[in-house]
């Protein structure tokens, strides 16, 4: 999917106002920043009095002011210990609590996506951009205000002293800064790039790796392991040419600063030595010199260090908000209400729909009439759209054109929640959460008690299953559970909706998958959970829909036959077709 670029400018915009839950944390931490630096350039100054006071007249330079300047010093150090130890704790708790705060917003948002972005983004890709990326807005929430902070302070206070010193050379050193400055962020801009490169490229990894082990099944089936390993070569090779191409810009970024850095202490020792010879300045001014152009070096140095750290900072940010202001097509109108004990009627009123990232037109002026209670099957060619027919009911997608309408209202009028809560689906692929049997029936009515879950599991077929288990309704599934038959898996599935208890159901070949005995079992369980309930059946094994008040034939061109089964029989048109085939396959 196309993702935007943001400016620095706009990054820094939309990051800032993290900050305000924790403007009292910041201030502090702004605060032990100066006072940190405050202390670290005191020290210049007593070297220099020393040094001046003693090469005028050594003698007249007492044990006491030593011992004075001594005690200024530890005290300082000591306030310097405190601020450093708030800093490196509270402001890296500040920044992990901004990182907390960022990927729960990632999350919200995630979970209002709607399918279409789902269908379109990789989920390694989603899955970096909300932890591994956050992890580097953590460092870069708590050190780019303080560096930033620390680097601009030491560098007007040093440079007020130093002027007070001596004005011109002074002026001569300084003018290394802006020059430097200007060929960092030349170059800062490059490194950005680079970095934005590699978290695509990771993202990219992740879910080529994903792929192949959640495919791994296939891949052994097929031995096509070196295609496998060949794929992921080509991804991790372009990978380290990223990085390659990024540690180059590191390097050019680096020795740049270094090379301005020798020419700053070149200034020192050359200006400031011929200054010096000249009486303009005392040797003990030289020495202050030398030491803050030291103490500038380093800080220009950790600002470099940090330049790596601030570019990764503001990929991440990039990436999460890529995320954040990536569209919620599927929303609540700001009119909607809850729908409240729904009866089940539905209408399709001129329905067209195309799927938004693929102009194929799916439906073009669909009407159909389902009415409260009814049961309703669908049969067609595979890609006729019956599963995108019932996914317009609960809005996974929305319809392009006409309108779906729910005991006479549009589907629209009624928030996601009370829509989606009133209709229970069942499909071909079950996903059983990690967690037991019991969480898992649980999902549909989050609350239920015990009686109501065993009560859901008899009615689904499933009680007996479970209960031969040996932790029975605490047997653990998913991922490193015990392992279940497919027609377990749905009769849990099917669980599920019978707690939830809604009046609309969907069933989208629901026992597909199955074989034979489980598909009669299956489908007594589903047989007890439509009654009473407005139901539409996608099913490719007539069998399982004869009984069916009303069957639909709907092919790429919309519904083309309608009927009972044996008034379509007699027609002896696609179902026609499609029975004696089915029949012939017996
Ligand atoms: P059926 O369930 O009858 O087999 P579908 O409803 O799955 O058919 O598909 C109907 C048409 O819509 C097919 O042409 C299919 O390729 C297309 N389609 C299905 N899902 C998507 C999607 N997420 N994005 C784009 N096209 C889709
Ligand atoms: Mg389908």
């Amino acid at each position: 999917m196309e993702q935007k670029q943001y400016t620095s400018k706009e990054l820094l915009k939309r990051f800032v106002p993290y900050f305000k839950k924790y403007k009292g944390t910041l201030c502090m931490d702004l605060f032990c920043a100066a006072l940190t630096t405050v202390c670290e350039l005191v020290l210049p100054l007593i070297m220099r009095y020393i040094t001046n006071e003693g090469m005028r007249d050594l003698a007249a330079l007492s044990m006491q002011t030593v011992g004075r300047l001594g005690l200024l010093y530890l005290v300082l150090r000591i306030m310097d210990g405190i601020a450093s130890y708030y800093m490196a704790d509270m402001g890296h708790v500040m920044g992990a609590k901004i990182e907390t705060d960022m990927r729960r917003d990632a999350y919200r948002h995630l979970q209002q996506l709607s399918n279409t972005y789902y269908n379109n983004t990789k989920v390694g890709q989603i899955m970096g951009r909300v932890t591994n990326d956050l992890f580097d807005v953590t460092e870069f929430a708590h050190h780019c205000p303080e560096e930033f902070f620390i680097a601009a302070i030491k560098t007007v206070i040093s440079f007020f002293i130093l002027a007070g010193i001596h004005l011109w050379l002074t002026v001569l050193v300084f003018l290394c800064v802006p020059l430097m400055a200007g060929v960092c962020m030349t170059l800062n801009f490059r490194v950005k790039g680079a970095f934005r490169k590699q978290r695509h490229q990771i993202g990219e990894l992740n879910a080529r790796i994903e792929d192949s082990l959640l495919g791994h099944k296939v891949v052994k089936a097929f031995t096509n392991e070196g295609i496998e390993k060949e794929k992921f070569e080509k991804d991790n090779q372009k990978f380290l040419d990223i990085k390659k191409e990024s540690y180059k810009y590191m390097a050019m970024f680096q020795t740049t600063v270094k090379m301005f850095d020798g020419l700053m202490y070149l200034m020192v020792v050359v200006a400031g030595g011929i200054f010096m010879v000249k009486g303009l300045i005392l040797p003990g001014d030289l020495v202050a010199y030398m030491l803050y152009v030291t103490t500038l070096i380093a800080t220009i140095r950790r600002i470099i260090e940090f330049a790596e750290q601030f570019q990764r900072g503001m990929t991440g940010i990039e990436r999460f908000l890529q995320i954040v202001d990536a569209d919620i097509e599927i929303f609540d109108e700001p009119d909607a209400v809850d729908l409240y004990d729904p009866k089940g009627d539905i209408v399709f009123e001129n329905v067209s729909f195309e799927y938004p990232d693929d102009h194929n037109r799916v439906f073009k002026r669909l009407n159909l009439h389902i009415k409260a209670g009814e049961k309703v099957a669908i049969v067609g060619p595979s890609g006729g759209g019956k599963t995108t027919l019932c996914n317009l009911i609960p809005r996974f997608y929305d319809v392009t054109c006409g309108r779906v309408t729910l005991d006479g209202e549009d589907i629209k009028h009624f928030t996601l929640k009370s829509l989606r809560g009133s209709i229970g689906i069942v499909q071909q692929d079950v996903y059983l959460f990690s967690g037991t049997i019991y969480e898992n029936i649980t999902y549909g009515r989050p609350g239920a008690s015990r009686e109501e879950v065993v009560e859901a599991a008899k009615r689904a077929g499933a009680h007996e299953f479970i209960t031969e288990l040996k932790e029975g309704y605490d047997t653990y599934v998913g991922e490193r559970g015990v392992k279940l038959s497919g027609g377990q898996k749905q009769r849990l599935s099917i669980a599920r909706v019978f707690l939830k208890n809604p009046p609309i159901i969907i069933l989208d070949e629901a026992t597909s998958a199955l074989d034979n005995e489980s598909e009669f079992e299956v489908a007594k369980s589903l047989a007890r959970l439509s009654e009473g309930r407005t139901t539409l059946t996608i099913a490719h094994r007539l069998s399982s829909i004869r009984n069916s008040d009303r069957i639909l034939v709907l092919t790429e061109d919309g519904i083309v036959e309608e009927g009972t089964h044996e008034q379509l029989l007699e027609q002896k048109g696609m179902y026609f077709h499609f029975y004696n085939m089915a029949n012939q396959l017996k």
